[in-house]
């Protein structure tokens, strides 16, 4: 369990980290919440990390309804905001700040385009097979609300949700540019802001028949 390149804010990015990140070409980006239902389950933390390898957890408070410097950063146009299931963690800061997430890579949608010899695509299989690491994810169901008593099993495993997302990426966008795909991938990510909508006001599915 390595903490290295590890801090942790209260309720917002310092200005510091602001400015480092804003240099990125990407960050990688994922949350932790209380559970899965947009509405009733708050958001308790975000975790962000650059090229460099450098992770910061933001603890959210409960009924906090902004984060000014995670705002700048999240809608930075020049700045690819990474994640693993996108529409969930995009739902939750335009849910809970009015945070508008963009542009945006979904490492699940690419990986349902580009690795199509598999239907396992969750964020350790992923990584597994992708940057040889096993990911613990023994602390993925827990009390995520107590943020200021966080274990460090719970640290750990928040951090490591976002440690491999960039390397994830780089390695299916070259297997979507070379199965022609790459194209319709951020045809796909453009449409996350739609399905978000769609989330908020609790549609199913209109595409369906
Ligand atoms: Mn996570």
């Amino acid at each position: 369990m390595s903490l290295d390149n590890f801090q942790i804010c209260d309720r917002d990015l310092d200005d510091d980290t602001l400015t480092r990140y804003l240099q990125a070409e990407a960050i990688a980006v994922d949350t932790e919440t209380m559970g899965l239902v947009l509405g009733r389950d708050r958001l308790c933390l975000v975790q962000l990390c650059d090229l460099q390898g450098y992770v910061t957890a933001i603890q959210i408070n409960k009924g906090q309804t902004e984060a000014p410097n995670l705002q700048k950063l999240l809608e930075a146009e020049n700045i690819t905001k990474v994640f693993h299931f996108a529409r969930f963690d995009v739902a939750q800061f335009r849910y809970t700040f009015g945070i508008e997430t963009k542009p945006i890579f979904c490492t699940k949608i690419a990986s349902k385009l580009a690795r199509t010899y598999t239907s396992n695509h969750g964020l350790k299989n992923l990584v597994m097979e992708l940057e040889r690491v096993e990911l613990d994810k023994s602390s993925q169901s827990s009390d995520w609300g107590n943020a200021e008593n966080l274990s460090p099993q719970q640290l750990s495993y928040a951090a490591n949700d976002v440690r491999y997302l960039i390397g994830v990426r780089a390695k299916l966008t070259a297997m979507l540019k070379r199965e022609g795909r790459w194209e319709l991938a951020q045809q796909c990510f453009d449409c996350i802001p739609v399905f978000v909508s769609l989330d908020i006001l609790s549609y199913e599915n209109v595409f369906e028949h």
